[in-house]
């Protein structure tokens, strides 16, 4: 065992380096007693807009409403189709079904576990009007022949941008745009253990359109622009003030947390590099990647023993996800699907992600590194 206790995220050690900004922020709003719509949430949102350069952001409760509210702003009918990766989480799928609209599963690339193209090709039908790309563990989709093919087909595109905040898309041209900013609207989650994280929930979708701000403004304000005059139907869906508090503070170091997430996979990387029987998280060239997670291919179908054996080393290790979500109950009768999954099948069987955050020393991680070697050798 290792002196410390190891986790998978370690949302202690981080508060406790801005304690102190973070409870003055959190301090200032329970005096200021503006506890939903606060100053601080538009300058929040305003600081939010200019770190990912996105034309706007609106705030609102969480990930998956964030998704909700993006789809019904795009005026998508009953039984409308929209492309989704089988290999997600289920919010990406979720809110489509919620909708009455239909969600389709794709096939996702074994390299970068993100929406094949091919794939996305192969099940786009008539009845298709959007498209889903989730930028899973951080790294980004191969969004220029997305966004061509959407272009092409009349598609809208909305990025689900909940493991990728801060993360860059590099365009073939050379120019260079943050996750979340490149779809029609694109959505992210502050969810503790994201990359920036709060201390509760919360979530905000980017638009570069005015007009689709304001819709998204109005749907998650109960379908009002002016108070108690209700022009669409809406929902309840805000960001609270003290979450905006803690996150313009996180905000602040969120460059500095990616740079600390990068270092840490680029430590596992160099080190398992001669493990054969794993296949490591490979970065392309057209991403600046941020590691939501860091997330191994175990190819040899030792992955469960190795979680394992990992386990009674007290290095705790995830599987996300277990399940494609074709095969869950939830979605039998619900999704279509025209495309092989297999990719989805073989990744759920194979995946494993190691114990990825800002805190990561290289002393747990070397232990946590010839844990994994000891148990290669040992075989
Ligand atoms: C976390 C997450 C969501 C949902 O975010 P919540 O804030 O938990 O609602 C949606 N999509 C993906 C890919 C996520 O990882």
């Amino acid at each position: 065992m290792f002196r410390e206790k190891i986790v998978m995220v370690d949302l202690k050690g981080q508060y406790e380096r801005i304690k102190e900004e973070i409870d003055d922020a959190i301090s200032s709003v329970i005096s200021s007693t503006s506890f939903i719509n606060g100053p601080i949430v538009t300058e929040f949102t305003q600081n939010l807009q200019r770190f990912t350069g996105t034309g706007y952001v609106v705030p609102c409760a969480n990930g998956t409403d964030a998704l909700q509210i993006a789809l019904m702003a795009l005026g998508l009918e009953r039984g409308d189709h929209v492309l989704v990766p089988a290999f997600t989480y289920v919010a990406s799928a979720e809110v489509i079904a919620l909708l009455g609209l239909t969600p389709v599963m794709v096939d996702v690339d074994p390299e970068t576990f993100n929406i094949s193209i091919d794939s996305l090709k192969a099940s786009c039908t008539e009845k298709t009007k959007a498209i889903i790309p989730v930028h899973l563990y951080g790294h980004s989709c191969d969004m220029e022949p997305i966004l061509e093919f959407a272009k092409q087909r009349g598609l809208y595109v909305i990025e689900d941008n909940a493991q990728a905040l801060g993360a860059d898309y590099i365009f073939s041209d050379g120019r260079v745009c943050k996750c979340g900013t490149m779809g029609d609207v694109g959505t992210t989650s502050f969810f503790p253990s994201k990359n920036l994280g709060c201390y509760g929930d919360g979530g905000a979708m980017f638009t570069n359109n005015l007009e689709l701000a304001q819709k998204l403004k109005m749907i998650a304000n109960h379908g009002q622009s002016v108070k108690y005059t209700h022009s669409i139907v809406g929902c309840n869906s805000r960001l609270d003030s003290i979450q905006a508090a803690i996150l313009n503070v996180k905000l602040k170091y969120l460059d500095q947390y990616t740079a600390s997430r990068r270092k840490a996979a680029n430590y596992y990387s160099c080190r398992l590099s001669s493990i054969n029987e794993i296949v490591l998280p490979a970065e392309k060239e057209y991403t600046r990647a941020v590691y939501h997670q860091y997330t191994i291919r175990v190819c040899d179908g030792s992955r469960n023993e190795l979680k394992e054996y990992l386990a009674q080393k007290g290095i705790p290790t995830m599987v996300y996800y277990p399940i494609p979500l074709d095969m869950q109950e939830a979605f039998k009768g619900v999704a279509y699907c025209n495309v092989s999954l297999e990719n989805s099948r073989k990744l759920s069987e194979q995946v494993l992600s190691l114990p990825m955050h800002t805190e990561l020393s290289e002393s747990v991680q070397e232990y946590i590194v010839e844990s994994i070697i000891e148990f290669y050798g040992r075989n």
